[in-house]
């Protein structure tokens, strides 16, 4: 979480950019304002648990963001928090599995379908990479490229869901903000937890 706050604060110019072409601009501050927030609860409420933790961030989230990346990514970590609830330490099925979970989550609230051009096409195919993979360092690996990769998939896509849907046609030739910060989700996540 530090990790992926201080990516927020590095990336807001670039998701700001992202978001202008294509949605209202707000992404970068959206994420950048919401993690700070998140560190500032978990700093006053110090959780002895990786499911507290998840629900703390998903909560400050929701709070402090105005925008539909909010209440998504508050939904991620809630249900990721709530598959996590009570455990000190998590195994690879169990990671995997709190993953999938936060990501139907999303699904659930947002009702995105992959090739909608939203976050959903960075995380799902993540997620799926992180439940092929036999030990933790291939499963990051596997999930960042993955995530990469579906970061990338958006760029050619016509938005089905949020305000870029609202561009129609284009939305066209523009890479996802939600799914950039999404694919910066993997990358701080592989990078706090590899080796
Ligand atoms: P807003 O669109 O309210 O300004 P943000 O700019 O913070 O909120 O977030 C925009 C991102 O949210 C989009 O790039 C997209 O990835 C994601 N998003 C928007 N609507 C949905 C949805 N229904 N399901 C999944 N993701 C969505
Ligand atoms: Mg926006």
């Amino acid at each position: 979480m530090n990790q992926f706050a201080a990516s927020m604060q590095e990336h807001r110019e670039e998701l700001v950019r992202l978001d202008t072409a294509i949605g209202d601009g707000d992404h970068g501050t959206n994420m950048d304002r919401g993690m700070r927030k998140a560190l500032e609860q978990l700093g006053t409420q110090p959780q002895a648990d990786v499911g507290g933790v998840l629900k703390t961030v998903a909560m400050a989230l929701v709070s402090s963001v105005g925008g539909a990346a909010g209440p998504l990514y508050g939904t991620l970590f809630l249900q990721m928090g709530t598959a996590l609830t009570g455990k000190a330490e998590v195994d690879l099925e169990e990671y995997a599995a709190a993953w999938r979970k936060g990501v139907q989550g999303v699904e659930a609230r947002g009702k995105a379908e992959p090739g909608d051009k939203t976050m959903v096409d960075a995380l799902l195919p993540a997620v799926e990479a992180l439940e092929g993979a036999a030990d933790l360092d291939s499963a990051l690996q596997g999930a960042v490229s993955a995530a990469e990769q579906g970061m990338r998939d958006t760029i050619p896509l016509v938005a089905r869901k949020g305000r870029a849907s609202y561009l129609g046609d284009r939305s066209r030739d523009h890479q996802d903000p939600g799914a950039t910060s999404s694919y910066y989700l993997f990358q701080t996540a592989a990078e706090a937890l590899a080796g």
